[in-house]
């Protein structure tokens, strides 16, 4: 990676502060205009649009995105050897390979269709530097010590970095105890890893197995619920655990020093389609990916508003929280049509009934709920009890629902709540 690169953006958006909403507006502006000059000159799915404003492209997902693959992307990059490639890179677990001097990365998801994504080494050294900005406290200058669990960029266990600045990348799909046996020796000032790891690294703490003390714990990938997320500050003994919500379109929101998230409306421009008064499906539109743009493309998370002004003073939107997919709304038979119901009051049916660590809820495509839980039959009676309450406060027909012994597939992103088929009502 380039320093130099690395250095600057991380100048650069460390002392970016924008306090007035007009201001940071007028540079969303200023930044859409060039972006869309030099993707409606690269790329040949949007070179109709030359000269026309935002609102007059087409919003698109990723359906249409990988249909368009070829003709979307700048670099001349068609979508079978991307995905050839990108499924190679998988089986192998090597990562370093590039395609023409690109990282093609692959996007499950949840939802059905694969998707490739195209990210420049350039761009790669952006987004370091845009981490680095927000979350070193002492500066570049200090001395810090970073683990990064994450499907990792190889097999092997990896150490890189600079005088200051260390990096160690753990691979999640290799064995966990092994990976915080190692942490317990290396130490972090600094802890990047999904809520599943977090837990399990917290869990070793709790044990007494290891003894770490990052100054700083970032989430990543996956939603951190407010229930993990108590718990997880209390085993790190650190009062904010940070978030950073990624996913392959870019780095949507990061928290402040306060622990809210914020849109990083700096290097994204946001536009908000909403489902009730604060819940909205973000379409965004991001002014730094140049090989593969991404143009008014919409999510499928939903996210949540938080009203009023942070303490930090940001006047980037700043967030309740990350709701889920909107692929993982419940959907069920009512009086006269389907009723949705969100992720968030399907989990409450859980937090309301007692105190449960580890569950997961998941509706099929029958509508039948499994409830994974080590609970016994009276917990068994509370659960579904306020799920028929839920059921009448919302009109809706309560189907079947079954209780399964807890299970957890570590390859796998971890979520609370879950919808794994198509509800047709
Ligand atoms: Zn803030």
């Amino acid at each position: 990676m380039s320093k130099l690169r690395i250095l600057f953006t991380y100048l650069r958006f460390r002392h970016r502060r924008f306090s007035d909403r007009q201001k940071l507006e007028a540079y969303q502006q200023k930044k859409l205009k060039k972006h869309l000059a030099f993707v409606t000159e690269k790329s040949e799915f949007y070179r109709k649009y030359k000269g026309h404003r935002l609102k007059d492209f087409p919003i698109i997902d990723k359906g249409i995105m990988m249909e368009n693959f070829d003709t979307i992307n700048t670099v001349g990059i068609n979508k079978d050897e991307a995905l050839e490639f990108a499924v190679n890179a998988e089986r192998t677990r090597e990562f370093d390979d590039k395609l023409k001097n690109i990282t093609v990365g692959l996007s499950s998801g949840t939802s059905h269709s694969r998707g490739a994504f195209l990210v420049e080494k350039t761009e790669t050294e952006k987004w370091a530097g845009f981490v680095l900005a927000k979350f070193l406290s002492h500066g570049i200058l200090g001395k810090y010590r970073v683990a990064f669990f994450m499907r990792a960029n190889s097999n092997l266990y990896q150490s890189v970095g600079s005088n200051n600045i260390r990096f160690e990348f753990y691979d999640i799909y290799a064995d966990m105890d092994k990976n915080i046996e190692k942490l317990g020796k290396n130490g972090a000032d600094i802890l990047v890893a999904q809520p599943s790891a977090l837990l399990m690294i917290a869990a070793a703490i709790d044990k007494k197995k290891i003894d770490i003390h990052p100054e700083t714990v970032i989430s990543i990938a996956e939603v951190l619920e407010k229930e993990d997320e108590e718990r997880i500050k209390k085993s790190f003994g650190v009062s904010v655990i940070h978030q950073v919500y990624q996913c392959t379109e870019g780095c949507l929101a990061a928290t402040c020093k306060y622990g809210t998230l914020h849109l990083n409306e700096d290097i994204v421009f946001i536009e908000k389609e909403y489902v009730d008064e604060k819940r909205f499906i973000p379409i965004i539109t991001d002014f730094e990916r140049t090989s593969q743009p991404i143009i008014r493309y919409r999510l499928n998370d939903v996210l949540v508003e938080k009203k009023g002004k942070c303490p930090c003073g940001s006047s980037c939107t700043a967030l309740e929280k990350i709701e889920g997919r909107e692929d993982d709304i419940f959907i069920f038979h009512g009086d006269e049509k389907e009723v949705k119901i969100f992720p968030d009051f399907i989990r409450r049916c859980i937090l309301f009934a007692g105190n449960i660590r580890d569950y997961r809820i998941v509706q099929q495509a029958d509508e039948s709920i499994i409830i994974y839980a080590d609970v016994d039959e009276q917990m068994k009676e509370k659960i579904t009890s306020e799920f028929k309450k839920l059921a009448e406060d919302d009109h809706f027909e309560l189907p079947k629902i079954r209780f399964e012994k807890y299970i957890y597939d570590k390859n796998r992103k971890l979520k609370r709540v879950e919808r794994t088929g198509d509800v047709k009502v």
